[in-house]
């Protein structure tokens, strides 16, 4: 076979038809039909069943149906709200999905791992994952690692000397096996097996399914639900008795109760999370950050501490030799490029490979010298690859010279020759943000005995974006530590220069600089212990350790090992710092989405648990219908809610210090506005319904009382959208979504009065347009209430502010 060819994309699509996709199937996605049956499964769906079926059985047809269309309509709104999340959710795992590298009609391409085929060439290198089982052909110093499939911790090494049929897995070192990861070295291998046909496939079911646990906020949701469930069936049951004693038709009141339990029961408390979680992560899609565990996105919030690579995330990443030290300039230059691997392309601006190698390679062909003449004539013999240890490289060439660049401290213990002056030089160059390379030559094979021929200075300028991100995440309470292979004052200028270290700031803390992927896990680890919540950078093989380790592990998706993306929680697609920023701002945005949208919804519930057993109380018919209650609760839980829920982060979410980690979604002060407004609409709708029972029969009364309910509802959706702003200042005029939501659900309540069978269904009566304006009108008092409580209450905060603010 053609090693360098690979096979042709027809070929390889032809054989993905008939093989099938290189995947191990483990888990199902949920089917539609699943996800609608989901919606039936809860009890309350099942008590709303059984009230229809009584009222059918009872002879009240209408009703019974009326009680259907809404377990319809109910169920389809849940089941919208979960399709939507769960197609969010597959569209992000398909961006997430494991990469592979082939080479196929002669083209290196990077695939979806999903579509390789047996006979592709699979190219290998470190901090990649094998995407299939291969047969080796080529390698240079391969080690792999191999404790997914055989347990073995230690990186088994590799080579092409065929085995024998039959020799056990771990023992077959000329090939390499699916989600198996490449530690050292590079290789060429072709495949021999794909799917559920390789070694992995074949334990698959051995091993642990693949479940989607609910996330932990998801979870502690559930329990709140649980707990509401329980309070709602007492309070029904009080209403029930208290009907039955006063001897009301027990018909009507069981009805109502049950109604009652059902419509306060907030039974879609967890897919609230589900949708905010779904939304959130669709848009932080957008801003470049790929969510891989959605558990993280709730901790993403609580984030006090980033730490950062700085080459590509903080910086640009895009270099250029800026100065030359040495007495002889186009040696530095050539000796520096016979040590580099990248290459440029015929252009001579752009190049493939490490973007500090294509700036050499640019400056020394800026001088004449061809990184293509150097691989023609002096061929290379071996090559020591980089690595973020030892900070060095080197390349021996058929001249028998070895070429070596790194950085001057790591190398100057192994120079003889040529180091006077150049720690001064590249602690001057240094002092200037430039990353510097010392570059040496030897004789022998080791790197020993070098004469030092000069040093590189090399700029690489902060990205413009990441100098504002940085300062938000100042504003936003969130400390940037920067980590960095480069030299302590090359990190310190950098650092200074973005506002990462501020005049007078020590930054000892903030700043590392010839960090190694070690260091990166002490690092988290003593952030950790203070407290802190972590998100830490990294893109190479030994930065996974550091990357699981974190509260928020980000790879970087341009430079990053595949790795490094599967440790990760999150990849940046574009390896910009300031998207991280923009994740947390959106992290923070869907804990309160989610928050709002909860005491939004508790509040109403709990004001129609006040409304009915108040009623009951004080010897009152029942305020409301079973069907009003389901129809309150169909158009407040409906569309506001799901409004809310979307809603984009606040504008000063990024001013506030961040949520303890602890801080549970319902705090005192949630509940407190959840009583305080649930009694104030409670107390409004029952005024109305005791005045209009002065004048009207029990159902005019309901009608009007039910008409001020559904208003009042859906104006405190303008409210609910900031606990601190009032609605003008949340730029309430500009979320088209809530005004037509809002307009939508206004319509469907005058409708139901203005059509004949509708006001029979809803046992009310026709209102004049004086009704509806003065229902409008008092539906608007709670909120202004609430909003005229906003302002009093930041006035006397600031009156306080000024009392005890110290004399200047
Ligand atoms: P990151 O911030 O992405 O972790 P870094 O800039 O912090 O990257 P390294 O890439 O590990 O760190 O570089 C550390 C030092 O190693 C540099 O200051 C330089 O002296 C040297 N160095 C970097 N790249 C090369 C290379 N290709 N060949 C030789 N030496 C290199």
């Amino acid at each position: 076979m053609d090693r360098t060819q690979g096979l042709s994309a027809e070929e390889a699509a032809a054989r993905l038809a008939r093989e099938g996709p290189n995947e191990i199937r483990r888990e199902k996605g949920k089917s539609l039909w699943a996800i609608l049956g989901g919606q039936f499964r809860g009890a309350m769906t099942w008590l709303l069943v059984g009230a229809c079926i009584v009222s059918g059985a009872l002879g009240e047809v209408v009703d019974a149906i009326a009680i259907g269309a809404i377990i319809v309509l109910n169920a389809l709104i849940g089941f919208v709200q979960e399709y939507r999340a769960s197609r969010a959710m597959n569209a992000l795992k398909a961006m997430t999905a494991p990469r592979a590298r082939v080479r196929r009609g002669g083209q290196l391409e990077t695939l979806a791992a999903k579509d390789i085929v047996v006979g592709d060439l699979l190219v290998l290198d470190a901090g990649d994952v094998v995407a299939a089982d291969a047969l080796l052909l080529e390698v240079h110093a391969l080690s792999v690692d191999e404790a997914t499939l055989t347990g073995e911790s230690m990186p088994v090494e590799k080579d092409t000397a065929p085995t024998a049929e039959g020799t056990p897995l771990a023992e077959r070192t000329d090939q390499v096996f699916m989600g198996t990861s490449v530690g050292n070295g590079s290789a060429l291998a072709v495949v021999t097996q794909t799917g559920m046909k390789t070694e992995l496939g074949r334990i698959a079911s051995l091993l642990a399914e693949v479940k989607s646990e609910p996330t932990p906020l998801e979870g502690r949701l559930e329990q709140v639900g649980r707990l509401l469930l329980v309070l709602c069936l007492v309070i029904a049951g009080i209403v029930a008795l208290l009907g039955l004693l006063r001897g009301h038709p027990w018909l009507e009141v069981l009805m109502s109760s049950v109604s009652l339990a059902v419509a306060a029961v907030p039974e879609g408390l967890a897919a609230i999370v589900t949708v905010a979680l779904a939304i959130g992560v669709q848009r932080m899609a957008k801003r470049n950050v790929l969510v891989r565990k959605l558990p993280a996105v709730e901790t993403l919030g609580c984030t006090t501490v980033i730490c950062t690579d700085k080459t590509g995330t903080l910086t640009t990443g895009t270099m250029s030799v800026r100065e030359v030290w040495g007495p002889d300039h186009d040696r530095v230059l050539d000796v520096a490029a016979a040590a580099s691997d990248a290459e440029l392309d015929a252009t001579g601006t752009a190049g493939s490979g490490d973007p500090t190698e294509v700036a050499i390679l640019k400056a020394a062909l800026e001088r004449g010298i061809e990184g293509g003449a150097i691989e023609k004539e002096r061929a290379r013999v071996t090559v020591h690859p980089f690595d973020a240890d030892r900070k060095r490289m080197s390349i021996r060439r058929a001249d028998h010279v070895l070429y070596v660049k790194g950085a001057l401290e790591l190398m100057l213990p192994l120079c003889t020759t040529g180091q006077e002056g150049a720690l001064e030089a590249n602690r001057e160059l240094a002092s200037r943000g430039l990353r510097v390379l010392a570059v040496a030559v030897g004789e022998g094979e080791e790197e020993q005995s070098l004469e030092l021929v000069g040093l590189l200075g090399l700029a690489d300028p902060p990205r413009p974006e990441a100098i504002e991100a940085v300062r938000q995440a100042r504003a936003a309470g969130i400390r940037t530590i920067m980590i960095t292979g480069d030299h302590p004052l090359t990190a310190l200028a950098i650092a200074r220069e973005m506002g990462i270290v501020l005049p007078g700031e020590d930054p000892k803390e903030i700043v590392h600089a010839r960090a190694t992927p070690e260091d990166k896990l002490r690092i988290v680890r003593s952030w950790k212990a203070r407290g802190e919540i972590v998100a830490m950078t990294g893109d190479g093989v030994n930065d996974a350790p550091a990357l699981r380790e974190a509260h928020i592990g980000i790879a970087m998706g341009v430079t990053g090992t595949e790795v490094s993306r599967e440790a990760s929680s999150m990849v940046l697609t574009n390896d910009d710092f300031a998207s991280i920023v923009a994740a947390v701002r959106e992290g923070r945005g869907i804990f309160d989405n989610v928050r709002k949208t909860l005491v939004y919804l508790l509040t109403g519930n709990f004001g129609e648990l006040v409304l009915m057993l108040g009623a009951s109380i004080v010897g009152l018919p029942l305020p409301h219908t079973a069907l009003q209650i389901q129809w309150i609760n169909l158009v407040t839980d409906g569309l506001p809610a799901l409004v809310l829920v979307m809603d984009p982060p606040d504008q000063d979410v990024l001013t506030q210090p961040p949520r303890k980690a602890t801080e549970p979604i319902l705090g005192a002060s949630q509940w407190q506005a959840v009583i305080a407004t649930g009694l104030l609409e409670s107390s409004v709708v029952l005024g109305v319904f005791v005045w209009a029972l002065g004048s009207h029969d029990a159902t005019g009364a309901r009608s009007l009382a039910f008409s001020v309910l559904v208003f009042a509802e859906v104006f405190r959706a303008f409210s609910a959208r900031s606990t601190s702003l009032v609605f003008f200042e949340t730029g309430v005029f500009t979320n088209v979504r809530l005004l037509m939501g809002i307009a939508f659900t206004i319509a469907l309540q005058i409708g139901l009065s203005e059509l004949t069978w509708t006001r029979d269904l809803f046992g009310i009566t026709s209102m004049t347009h004086a009704d509806l304006l003065v229902c409008g009108a008092i539906g608007l008092v709670p909120v202004t209430l609430i909003e005229l409580f906003k302002l009093a209450r930041r006035a006397l905060r600031r009156g306080e502010a000024t009392v005890v603010a110290p004399p200047a």
